[in-house]
């Protein structure tokens, strides 16, 4: 299924399906020399594309791709040296290399924030195969903030609904709905 609007170079072509009983796999960022690895045990969770600003992208891509795993089973095994946060102001702290610029991890350092304990991760830069695959498309609108012509957004959206990535201006509704019980228990209305 080819098309004129290219969403991420994981998802063009055809998106692959999860691997049964997958056991994890090794991020590598972009250096030829000395990359940065990072190990995930186990499978990744709500995989998706991302429009936001933040989210690293390859090259030339409208959207990033990015997962979560729990923090314990991210470990960075090599050339860790080379990782800079790039805000650490921001919710979600990523861990960028400084040589090639890909994020190897996102961690969040606040505890009270919905989704403590979790890591965002970057299964593309893994040559294993059988990763959970994406199942929406995230804060679409905001491509248009790193330069997509906000005329061309509706073929955008209408080739995510094509290939399976049902297109949302924030998170999820499962995941939007999580934030708010999050919320709503600290608040102690539920
Ligand atoms: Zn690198
Ligand atoms: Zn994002």
């Amino acid at each position: 299924m080819s098309s004129a609007v290219h969403i991420h170079p994981s998802v063009d072509d055809g998106i692959p399906p999860a691997a049964p009983d997958f056991s994890g796999g090794t991020l590598s960022c972009l250096c030829t020399s000395n990359p940065v690895t990072v190990e995930i045990k186990g499978q990744v969770a709500h995989n998706h594309v991302c429009g936001c600003t933040k989210c690293w992208k390859p090259a030339g891509s409208l959207f990033s791709q990015v997962a979560v795993a729990p923090r314990e089973n991210v470990r960075v095994v090599a050339n860790g040296d080379k990782l800079q946060p790039v805000d650490t102001s921001a919710a979600i702290v990523r861990h960028a290399c400084r040589e090639c610029g890909v994020h190897m991890y996102g961690r969040i350092e606040n505890t009270a924030h919905p989704f403590y304990g979790l890591d965002f991760v970057h299964t593309e830069r893994s040559k294993e195969r059988g990763w959970a695959p994406p199942s929406f498309a995230a804060f679409v609108s905001s491509i248009i903030e790193s330069g997509a012509r906000p005329e061309n957004m509706s073929a955008v959206r209408a080739r995510l609904n094509e290939i399976g990535l049902p297109p949302y201006d924030c998170l999820s509704p499962p995941l939007m709905d999580a934030i708010s019980i999050h919320i709503a228990k600290a608040k102690g209305v539920l």
